[in-house]
């Protein structure tokens, strides 16, 4: 396929990159980072989606979608995919949907999990929301940026998934976190504690996959004094999409509010900016009870 790749930032130019290493010629534009080897560098968006079969998105917010999607749309064929792969807000991509199929286009919202050593790796989750035939179009290059993609129904419903999934990971993270510094006020051993959690009902990801606890459970962050992995701050974006979102449809969250507030001050007030998501547990062993 000819595919233009918009967006090649730490997730994007992995990505790109598997395209190309897969056999598809893809056209590259960023307006900051370099076009990754074998990506053919565009004079600007236009020329990345001129007569491509697919145009991708990989971009930081909902914003700069419909920005980009704005400059590029007019120039795309008909029948062509508008595939943005970025974590934007609901809204914002189902409006760039509806304009683009305006224009003859089928555009899938589809964000990914599985952070930059899965883009690099090639084994993104890619939750995708649009037309049937448009995911059927682009699955052949999920298969090769990723390992698994779900149709999650219409325009947004990609979208919708992620923050929903992501809004259970930091509740569960922060909640593994508080537990953990409990268990270290009545002394209980932190491997006791996992041993006992991880394979009890308390078990989640968080605790059994990503153990918040530095030398227990397998490897994660907490191991490499929680360098990201995933960063606070971006936890904090995906928290504060799932408020918008449940702002829109009036949805009553109180959960996903009070780990959005926790992590709005943890990363604007109390250093946590740069850190790992788990660095909660430092977070709170270091606190008394407010
Ligand atoms: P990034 O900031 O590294 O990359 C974004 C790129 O977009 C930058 O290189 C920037 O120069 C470029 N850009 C901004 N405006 C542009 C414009 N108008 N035209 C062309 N290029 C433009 O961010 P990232 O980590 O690659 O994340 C990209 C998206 O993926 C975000 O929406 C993020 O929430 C999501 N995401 C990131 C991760 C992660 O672990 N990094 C995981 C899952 C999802």
């Amino acid at each position: 396929m000819k595919i233009g790749f918009i967006g090649l930032g730490n997730m994007g130019a992995p990505m790109a990159a598997n395209l190309v290493a897969a056999g598809h010629e893809v056209w590259g534009f960023d307006m900051a980072a370099p076009c990754p080897e074998g990506v053919q560098a565009a004079s600007g968006a236009p020329q990345a989606a001129e007569g491509a079969d697919v145009v991708i998105t990989m971009l930081p917010n909902g914003a700069i979608l419909r920005a980009v999607a704005g400059e590029i749309i007019a120039h795309m064929s008909p029948g062509a995919v508008l595939l943005d792969c970025s974590t934007v807000d609901v809204q914002s991509a189902r409006d760039v949907a509806e304009i683009a199929a305006k224009s003859g286009l089928m555009a899938m919202d589809a964000p990914v999990s599985g952070g930059v050593g899965g883009a690099a790796a090639g084994t993104l989750t890619f939750m995708a929301g649009g037309p049937e035939d448009g995911f059927a179009k682009v699955a052949p290059l999920f298969e090769i940026m990723g390992q698994k993609a779900v149709h999650c129904g219409p325009s947004g419903n990609g979208q919708a998934a992620k923050i929903c999934n992501n809004m259970i990971l930091g509740v569960t993270m922060i909640g593994t976190c508080e537990a953990f510094a409990l268990a270290d006020k009545l002394g209980l051993d932190r491997q006791k504690m996992f041993d006992v959690v991880s394979t009890s009902s308390g078990y989640s990801w968080s605790m059994n996959a990503y153990c918040p606890a530095p030398g227990v459970g397998p490897q994660s962050p907490a191991d490499n004094d929680y360098t990201p992995g995933f960063a606070a701050d971006l936890m904090l974006k995906d928290l504060r999409l799932s408020q918008q979102a449940a702002q829109a449809v009036d949805a009553d969250t109180p959960m996903g509010q009070a780990a959005t507030a926790l992590y709005q001050s943890f990363v604007e007030e109390e250093d946590g900016a740069g850190k790992d998501f788990s660095a909660m547990l430092p977070r709170f062993t270091s606190r008394r009870r407010m």
